[in-house]
C-alpha cells in the first residue's frame, strides 16, 4: 500500500496544562488529535492531526447500538535527557489489526498507524510530563459511524487517537492488592472475544468489579468460562505466579488478552534464567499450592500498572496471604527493569524504545 501523508491542522489556542501532582488518569487531553475515515469502496483515507475536538455523528451509528469497536493503549515516557520515548508501539498496531479482524472492522495500514502515533506524540510532546512515574497514555480506537440500525458489519469507521497525561501509577511506592476470585461471572469465553480489545469485553466485566470493590477487594481474579476452574486475568490485567521457584502465567487459550506487558515479563524471565511456563493453572493449584508454602508470588501485568503484586487472594471463604502481603522479588525486579528502560535509565537489550523527535523526525 501506498504511505499516505498526514494532513495537519495546528491549533492556536493551546490548551492550560495541569499540574503533574494532580494528574489524574485519563481526565485530561492534549491539544491535537489524530483521526482517518473508512469509508466501502475508498477505503482509509484522509489521515489528520486536527485539535482536539468533539465529533459530530449520527446518533444512529452503528458503535452506538451493537459496540463494534476496538482500542489500544500504550504510554510515550520523558527520559531524564528530556527525550521522548515509545513502548513497544508496534505491538499495539498489530494488536489492534488483529482486534479489527475479529469484529470484521477493515484492517489498518500498520506503518501509517505507527507513523500516526508518532506524529502526535511529537506534536503535543510538550504535554509529557517529567516527573517521576508520569506518562502520556495514548489512546488509539476505531468506531463504527454508518447511520444504520440493522445488524451487520458498518460499512464507515474512524480512527481515532487521543492522548492524556497521566501520573504515577505508585504514588506511595509499589503496593500488594487484595484480589477476590470470580465464581459467578466470566470475562469471556473461548470463541468470544476475549482475545480482541474490545469495549464489550470492559462492559461486560462492570459487574463483577463493582460487587468486588464492596466487599473491599480491587479487583477480580477471572476464572475460565467453561469450567470456571482455570486461572485467565486479573481485572484488566494478565496474571502470573511463583509456585515452588518456578514462574507459570495462563497460556493464551483464545479468551485470555496477549498483553504486551505480559510478553515483556516473559521474555524477561527467559533473559535471565528464571524458569517459567505458559500452561492452564486451575484455582485448585493454586490454593494447594498455598497450603503446602509453595505459592511464592503472584502479581498481575498491563500498562497502567506494568506490574500489579497481588498480596491477598479471597476464595470461596479462605484468605490466602501471599509473601506475607508484601512485594515479591521477581515482581520487583520486572518492575525495576521494565519502567528502568521505558525511562531511559536501564540498558535495552530487546531494543523495545522507539525515541520520538519533534518535528516529527523520527529515528529509532
Ligand atoms: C489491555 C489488556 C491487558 C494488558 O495488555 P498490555 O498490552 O500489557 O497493556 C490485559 N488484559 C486485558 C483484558 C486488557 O484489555
Amino acid at each position: 500500500m501506498e504511505e499516505q501523508s498526514i494532513r495537519v491542522e495546528e491549533r492556536q489556542d493551546k490548551k492550560e496544562k495541569p499540574k503533574s501532582e494532580d494528574l489524574i488518569f485519563g481526565r485530561n487531553f492534549t491539544d491535537h488529535m489524530f483521526v482517518m475515515d473508512y469509508t466501502e469502496g475508498l477505503g482509509w483515507h484522509n489521515p489528520s492531526i486536527i485539535p482536539y475536538q468533539n465529533l459530530s455523528i449520527s446518533p444512529a451509528s452503528m458503535i452506538f447500538h451493537y459496540g463494534q469497536s476496538v482500542f489500544e493503549g500504550l504510554k510515550a515516557f520523558r527520559t531524564e535527557n528530556g527525550d521522548v520515548q515509545l513502548f513497544r508501539p508496534e505491538k499495539n498496531v498489530q494488536r489492534l489489526n488483529q482486534s479489527n479482524d475479529r469484529l470484521v472492522i477493515p484492517p489498518i495500514d500498520e506503518n501509517l498507524a505507527l507513523e500516526a502515533i508518532k506524529q502526535l506524540v511529537a506534536m503535543d510532546s510538550d504535554w509529557v510530563p517529567s516527573t517521576e512515574g508520569t506518562s502520556l497514555y495514548i489512546r488509539p480506537f476505531i468506531i463504527s459511524t454508518e447511520p444504520y440500525l440493522g445488524v451487520a458489519p458498518s460499512h464507515y469507521y474512524k480512527f481515532i487517537i487521543i492522548m492524556s497525561p497521566v501520573g504515577s501509577y505508585y504514588k506511595e511506592g509499589i503496593n500488594p492488592v487484595k484480589i477476590a476470585v470470580e465464581n459467578q461471572y466470566v470475562r469471556a469465553v473461548k470463541g468470544g472475544t476475549g482475545e480482541a480489545k474490545t469495549g464489550g469485553n470492559y462492559a461486560s466485566s462492570l459487574k463483577a468489579q463493582e460487587l468486588c470493590e464492596k466487599e473491599g477487594y480491587s479487583q477480580v481474579l477471572w476464572l475460565d468460562g467453561v469450567e470456571k476452574k482455570y486461572i485467565e486475568e486479573v481485572g484488566s490485567m494478565n496474571v502470573f505466579f511463583k509456585i515452588n521457584g518456578e514462574v507459570v502465567t495462563p497460556a493464551l487459550n483464545g479468551s485470555i488478552l496477549p498483553g504486551i506487558t505480559r510478553d515483556s515479563v516473559i521474555q524477561l524471565l527467559k533473559h535471565w534464567d528464571i524458569p517459567l511456563v505458559e500452561r492452564r493453572v486451575s484455582i485448585k493449584e493454586l490454593y494447594e499450592a498455598h497450603q503446602n508454602g509453595t505459592l511464592e508470588e503472584a502479581f498481575g501485568s498491563g500498562t497502567a500498572a506494568v506490574i500489579s503484586p497481588i498480596g491477598e487472594l479471597y476464595w470461596e471463604g479462605h484468605h490466602l496471604v501471599i509473601n506475607e502481603g508484601k512485594t515479591g522479588d521477581i515482581s520487583k525486579k520486572v518492575y525495576d527493569t521494565i519502567t528502568g528502560i521505558q525511562y531511559g535509565k536501564m540498558e535495552d537489550p530487546f531494543d523495545w524504545t522507539v525515541k520520538v523527535e519533534k518535528n516529527s523526525k523520527v529515528r529509532q
